[in-house]
C-alpha cells in the first residue's frame, strides 16, 4: 500500500461527503483534509433560510474540526490555504511554504460569488453570503439595520429575500432580468412568485442596471442606468457563482467553465479528480448539493479501488421561499422543447414538453409541488 495519503482540498459538502462515502469502503487508508476556512460542518443552504428557522451561526454549526476528524478518521488542517498543485512532484504548497505529499489528490474548492464592477466609494461595503464566515457578519451587521437591497433574484436572491422579510426586514431586490429565477422559471411562474413575495413585503426592481454605489452618512445610495436611486442600510450581492479554478489552472490542470473532469470525476492527471461547484463534470457546472451526492459516492468508490463513474439521475431543485413552495427540474440545457402553463390562483404547473409531448422539465409552484414525486419519475437522467 503507498504510504502517501489522500489529500482533500476542501472542507465543504463535496471534501466531506467524499470522505463519509470514502470512510463506508476503506478504513486504513490515510485522509488528510486542508481547508482555507475553520474546518467545521454545516449545511450550507440553511443559510438562506436561517432566520425563519431561528438558527443563528454557532447553532449552523453541526459539529466543529476535531469532531468531524475523528468521526472521519481523518486529519484536518482547519485555517490552511493551498497556494500551488505539484502535479509532476505529487504534492501541494500550502501559504505558509509546506508541502504535503499525496497519492490521490481531490479538489473540492468550491465557487466565489461574482461581484460586479460597480462605480462609487460604496462599492467596498457590498456583503455576499456564500459560507458561514461570511453569514456570521452579515448577521453581525443585520442587527443594527432595518433596509436590505440584494443585487440578483435567482435562487439565492430570492431565498434571502423570503427570509429577511418574514424577519421583519425592508427587502429591495435588484435584477436586470424581468422576473425573478429568470434562468430556472417560465415567465408565467417569475410571475407568481413574484406576486407572493410582494404579498410579504419584498420589493422588485426588475429591468435595472445598477450602475453606481455611493456612501451617504450611514447609508449607501444605488444609482441605476436609469438615473433612479435606492438607499438602503445594506447591500448583498448574489448575482451569481463563479467555479473556483485559479489554483488548477495554474497547476496545468484543464479548466473550462470549472474545472474539467470526466465521468470518473478525474481530471488531465489521473490522479487527481474534482466535484461540486469547483468542477465542470462531463461539460456540466451544476452547483447544487444532489449533484455533489451523487459526485462524491462515486468519487468515494474510485478512490477506494472500485472505478465507478457518476450517474446523475434527474435532480429536482426546491427553492426555500415558503411565501412560495417552488420546485424546479430544469430541462437539460440546448434541449428543444415547450412549456405548458397551467395557472390556478393558487399554483402555476409548468411542464416543458417536447415535441413527442414526452416530459423533460417542470416548474411547480404553490399547491402544484404536490405533483414533485410523480412528475419527477418521468424525468429523464440528467446525465447516464
Ligand atoms: C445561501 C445558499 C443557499 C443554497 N441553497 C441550496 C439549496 O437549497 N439546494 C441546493 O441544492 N443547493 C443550494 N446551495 C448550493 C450548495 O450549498 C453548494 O452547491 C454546496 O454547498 C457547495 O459545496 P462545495 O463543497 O462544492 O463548496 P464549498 O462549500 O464552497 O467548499 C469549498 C471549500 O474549499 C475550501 N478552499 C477553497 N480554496 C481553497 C484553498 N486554496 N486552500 C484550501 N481550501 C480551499 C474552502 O475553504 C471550503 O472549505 C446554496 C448555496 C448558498 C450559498
Amino acid at each position: 500500500m503507498s504510504q502517501n495519503p489522500i489529500v482533500i482540498i476542501g472542507s465543504g459538502l463535496a471534501g466531506y461527503t467524499v470522505i463519509r462515502e470514502f470512510r463506508k469502503l476503506e478504513n486504513e487508508v490515510p485522509v488528510i483534509i486542508i481547508s482555507a476556512d475553520h474546518g467545521g460542518f454545516y449545511s450550507k443552504p440553511m443559510l438562506s433560510n436561517a432566520l425563519t428557522k431561528g438558527k443563528t451561526p454557532d447553532t449552523l454549526l453541526n459539529s466543529n474540526a476535531e469532531h468531524v476528524a475523528e468521526q472521519m478518521k481523518a486529519v484536518i488542517r482547519p485555517y490552511s490555504k493551498v497556494s500551488a498543485i505539484n502535479p509532476s512532484n505529487k504534492n501541494i504548497t500550502l501559504q505558509d511554504g509546506e508541502e504535503i505529499n499525496y497519492d490521490q489528490l481531490v479538489l473540492a474548492l468550491g465557487a466565489n460569488q461574482i461581484r460586479l464592477p460597480l462605480e462609487g466609494d460604496g462599492s467596498e461595503e457590498i456583503l455576499s453570503v456564500n459560507n458561514l464566515d461570511d453569514y456570521r457578519s452579515f448577521r453581525d451587521t443585520l442587527t443594527t439595520k432595518k433596509e436590505i437591497s440584494i443585487l440578483g433574484a435567482g435562487l439565492i436572491g430570492c431565498e434571502f429575500a423570503n427570509d429577511l422579510a418574514m424577519a421583519g426586514y425592508n427587502v429591495h431586490v435588484i435584477d436586470i432580468s424581468t422576473q425573478p429565477l429568470g434562468k430556472l422559471l417560465p415567465p408565467a411562474g417569475g410571475a407568481f412568485l413574484q406576486r407572493k413575495l410582494e404579498a410579504i413585503g419584498v420589493a422588485f426592481h426588475f429591468d435595472t442596471i445598477t450602475k453606481r454605489v455611493e456612501k451617504i452618512g450611514k447609508k449607501l445610495q444605488l444609482t441605476f442606468a436609469n438615473g433612479k436611486t435606492l438607499q438602503t442600510d445594506i447591500l448583498l450581492t448574489a448575482v451569481g457563482l463563479i467555479p473556483n479554478t485559479s489554483l488548477a489552472e495554474k497547476a496545468g490542470i484543464k479548466v473550462n467553465r470549472g474545472i474539467v473532469v470526466n465521468r470518473s470525476l478525474q481530471t488531465n492527471y489521473n490522479n487527481i479528480y474534482a466535484l461540486g461547484d469547483c468542477a465542470e463534470v462531463d461539460g456540466r457546472v451544476l452547483p447544487y448539493v444532489m449533484p455533489i451526492m451523487h459526485a462524491a459516492r462515486a468519487l468515494a468508490a474510485t478512490l477506494a479501488k472500485k472505478p465507478t463513474l457518476v450517474r446523475y439521475p434527474a435532480m429536482p431543485v426546491l427553492v426555500k421561499t415558503p411565501a412560495c413552495p417552488t420546485v424546479v427540474a430544469p430541462p437539460n440545457p440546448g434541449t428543444k422543447g415547450e412549456w405548458q402553463v397551467e395557472e390556478t390562483p393558487n399554483s402555476v404547473r409548468a411542464l416543458f414538453n417536447d415535441a413527442e409531448n414526452n416530459l423533460l422539465g417542470y416548474a411547480l409552484l404553490g399547491t402544484a409541488i404536490n405533483e414533485k414525486m410523480i412528475l419527477t419519475k418521468e424525468l429523464p437522467s440528467v446525465m447516464e
